[in-house]
């Protein structure tokens, strides 16, 4: 069933559906696109077309090889729509979810083709603000890179930016992953460049380990943890590759490396990760607090299931995250340093010591389910007291003024 998009497009049919909207195959005047419909609520956003209309030049002008160009935008009725380049293949979450962990090399190619973008991105003045493995294509009909990875591009440039109003928070809405966020934003300074330096370590940290440094629980513990925690040494990792990785997480803005430096030192890595494998590592404990809630409301996974994946937690309890709606970051309302005091578990994921179970063994559960009884109650305190706070707090927030988009939330 064709569309018109515009006077120069025509969408054919669905390639995925995304937070944002929907991403269609579409045909203009230069061959085939991708084309990007904003959701209806965004698209009927005066505010937010009027932004859109502003941001032309910067979301137009970025060309590379690892970035998915904007090649338009339409304005049209109630359309409102990004044409882009149309990448043949997958996305990286995609590939994550399939192979759970990918070896050194390809992992590296990769995150050096984002940095390659970031780089081009940032010169152009441009901050990502939402790279994670969603935002990652993999361009299947090009040739292979090292480690037979695909070419890696970096989409959804300035998109983040758009759509980011606290008034966009609702109640109703699924809190998407904080897993990528970098502490200075949980602190409530402005993202610059390197709010996309920490994000992408996240995510090549994730390619190695399976799972983000920080992630898992309550978004508040999360959030937490990205401002108050070290990360925990991958076993088996080679230490250049380890030094790069703690240099790019650092607390400090200014102690990453900038984009450029880090696709060269990555690059530098390949020879040395050549026909290494995957690294083994054990999955982290899950969160108790969080398994607990989940046994009270009866959704607790049966033995034999896979743990559900770390990352977006409905706010409105009984509300399921969906994938085909991985909602990010950027439309969620920071909490403020004092709200952050709270939350599930502080400890991630401690290293196991020799003797203790290995997560998700039979010998692990036991344990756990001992100590579920008490932790049920005080999760069922703590999520009511952490929902509480963010209804009263998102839903009430007035706006920004125009001219305040580019800030972060305001300071408390
Ligand atoms: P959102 O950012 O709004 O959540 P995405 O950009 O992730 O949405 O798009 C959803 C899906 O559409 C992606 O997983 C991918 O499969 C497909 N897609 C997005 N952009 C392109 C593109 N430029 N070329 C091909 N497929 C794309
Ligand atoms: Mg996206």
């Amino acid at each position: 069933m064709a569309r018109r998009i515009g006077s120069r497009y025509t969408a054919h049919q669905i390639l995925g559906r995304g937070s944002a909207g929907t991403v269609w195959l579409g045909e203009g005047p230069d061959g085939p696109v991708a084309i990007k419909l904003l959701r209806e609520d965004l698209s009927s956003d005066q505010e937010l077309v009027g932004r859109f209309v502003q941001e032309r030049t910067a979301l137009l002008g970025l060309e590379h090889p690892h970035v998915v160009s904007v090649r338009d935008l339409v304005v049209d009725g109630n359309d409102l729509a990004l044409v882009m380049d149309l990448v043949r293949g997958t996305d990286l979450r995609t590939r994550l979810d399939r192979e759970r962990r990918l070896a050194p090399e390809a992992a590296v190619a990769i995150a050096a083709d984002v940095a390659d973008g970031l780089a081009a991105a940032h010169a152009a003045g441009v901050v990502h603000r939402d790279v994670k493995p969603e935002n990652v294509l993999l361009d299947m009909q090009g040739p292979l890179g090292p480690g037979g990875s695909h070419r890696a591009l970096l989409t959804d440039f300035g998109v983040a930016k758009l759509i980011d109003t606290p008034r966009r928070t609702r109640a109703s809405k699924i809190i998407g992953t904080p897993d990528y966020l970098a502490p200075e934003i949980v602190e409530g300074l402005p993202p610059r460049a390197a709010v996309d330096i920490y994000a992408l370590a996240t995510v090549l940290y994730e390619l190695l380990a399976g799972f983000t440094p920080f992630g898992g629980g309550h978004p508040g513990a999360v959030l937490r943890r990205h401002v108050t925690e070290t990360v925990v040494p991958l076993p088996g990792i080679p230490d250049e590759l380890w030094q790069l990785l703690v240099q790019c997480l650092a607390k400090a803005p200014a102690s990453r490396l900038r984009a450029s430096e880090l696709a060269a030192r990555l690059r530098e890595l390949l020879p040395l990760l050549a026909g290494m494998p995957p690294l083994d590592v054990d999955e982290p404990d899950t969160d108790e607090a969080e398994e607990a809630a989940e046994e009270l409301s009866g959704a607790a996974p049966a033995a034999g299931q896979p743990v559900r994946r770390r990352g977006a937690v409905p706010l409105v309890p009984g509300a399921r995250p969906s994938d085909s709606n991985r909602d990010t970051h950027t439309s969620m309302r920071v909490p403020a340093p004092d709200e952050l005091a709270g939350g599930a578990r502080g400890t991630a994921r401690a290293p196991r010591t020799a003797g203790a179970p290995r997560p998700g063994s039979a010998r692990n559960r036991a344990v756990t389910r001992r100590r579920r009884l008490t932790l049920a109650v005080a999760a069922t305190l703590l999520t009511a007291a952490g929902v509480a706070t963010w209804l009263t707090t998102t839903d009430d927030t007035p706006p920004p003024p125009p001219d305040m988009e580019n800030s972060a939330p305001a300071a408390p």
